[in-house]
């Protein structure tokens, strides 16, 4: 593989510099830093990111996106997660819309992608229940048929961002009578419908994300429907296997491991700075080894995408690995932050007492707990790996 830029992607690449120089502001990062302005400072990323036509790169060139080959893509993440700027709302931008224009009515097109760039719409991912998680298709949540509308009741539950979301993308039992994954049914649902109540769920990393979401006798229209009734299933798992391929977040674990060498080389133990500790440098190096291999995974996986495959039971091997570096990554950070990342503050936002990183680490370490678990655990991501990828 030929890893050196064309000027033509040197020239992206400086272009890309040249945005996020404008675009990526410090009093930006300062609104989505604060839990009170997190939703705004989001949104106002997204509406700079869709000015500039990068908000969903990954779309059909028809409805908004860039056309990008799989290495301007790659300059781009690299170039992000340099400067620090986060990445876009997955559940809208890169979960329902692949769904929408892979699957959907041209009137669903229509009415949903446009809202989903200009960040009108934000949407959550309501898939688990509090009895169907890693065995999906055990979910009871039931819609039945009255007329052009479906009634909803059941329960939703680790609901990320439901408290700000316009919209929810729902699996829905309509059939009970066969096989558990043919009477499932896709449907979007409008937050605002009477009869939905969000539940906060607090988690251990002290802050609200998560939700319980509760539907009473709640009435969706039939058009809210994608694809056909039953076969939800299908248009699930396609959805997934893009949820897993950005879960694997190699640009970010990149941008962490190069602060982490920063911090090392200004720690100072015993007179001798941490970076030349030969345990830390063999941990880094063991974390590093790691993370290049999965970096051409990654590529491999971008580049048949690009080619219009979509990506398959690679996106397992992504996510299981990607969140194995990332969470080995957060414990380098609390081992080096030592006693002061056990200071617990409240807003996301508050200053460190000691390091300046503590309290970010000790956030970061306990809601990364959570990687190996959310977009499908990874003992079940290594199941499907050991069947689908190995064959056995
Ligand atoms: C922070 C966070 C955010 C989330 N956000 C969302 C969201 O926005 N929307 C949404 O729909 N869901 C969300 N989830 C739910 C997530 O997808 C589920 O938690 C996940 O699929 C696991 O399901 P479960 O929690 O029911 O655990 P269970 O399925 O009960 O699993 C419990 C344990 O058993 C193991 N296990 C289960 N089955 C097998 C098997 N066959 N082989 C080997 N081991 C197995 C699992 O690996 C796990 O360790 C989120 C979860 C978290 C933690």
């Amino acid at each position: 593989m030929d890893l050196s830029f064309s000027a033509e992607e040197l020239a992206f690449r400086d272009e890309v510099r040249a945005f996020l120089n404008d675009a990526w502001t410090e009093e930006l990062a300062s609104l989505m830093g604060s839990t009170e302005t997190f939703k705004e400072g989001q949104i106002e990323w997204q509406h700079r990111l869709n000015k500039q036509g990068w908000l969903a790169p990954d779309w059909p060139i028809e409805h908004g996106g860039t056309g990008w080959t799989s290495t301007q893509n790659f300059i781009y993440e690299t170039e992000r997660s340099a400067v620090g700027a986060p990445g876009t709302l997955p559940f809208g931008l890169k979960m329902v819309a692949p769904v929408i224009y892979g699957f959907g009515t041209e009137e669903q097109k229509q009415r949903f992608l446009p809202k989903i760039l200009n960040s009108e719409h934000w949407w959550c991912q309501g898939y688990s229940e509090p009895g169907a998680g890693s065995d999906l298709a055990a979910l009871q949540t039931k819609a039945e048929l009255d007329g052009d509308d479906y009634i909803v009741n059941g329960a939703k539950v680790w609901t990320t961002l439901a408290q700000y979301a316009d919209w929810i993308f729902c699996l829905v039992r309509t059939d009970s009578s066969g096989k558990r994954q043919d009477g499932i049914t896709f449907l979007l649902i409008d937050m605002n419908t009477p009869g939905i109540s969000v539940n906060p769920i607090d988690s251990i990393d002290n802050h609200h994300t998560l939700n319980e979401v509760v539907f009473d006798n709640v009435r969706v229209p039939v058009a809210n429907r994608i694809g056909e009734q039953d076969k939800g299933w299908t248009y699930a798992k396609s959805l997934l296997a893009h949820e897993r391929t950005s879960i694997a977040g190699v640009s970010e674990s990149k941008r962490k491991l190069r602060k982490l060498r920063e911090l090392l080389a200004t720690e100072v133990n015993g007179g001798v700075p941490l970076s030349q500790d030969t345990m830390i440098q063999s941990r880094i190096a063991d974390v590093e080894i790691e993370l290049m291999a999965l970096e051409y995974t990654e590529l491999r996986v971008l580049a048949s995408t690009a080619a219009g495959e979509g990506p398959g039971v690679e996106s397992s091997l992504l996510k299981i690995k990607g969140t194995e570096i990332q969470q080995a990554l957060q414990q380098l950070y609390m081992d080096l932050a030592g006693y002061y990342s056990g200071v617990i503050q409240g807003d996301m936002s508050a200053e460190s007492i000691g390091h300046d990183f503590g309290s970010e680490a000790r956030r970061a370490y306990m809601y990364g707990r959570a990687a190996t678990i959310y977009g499908g655990s990874n003992e079940v991501q290594k199941n499907i790996t050991a069947k689908y990828v190995l064959g056995l």
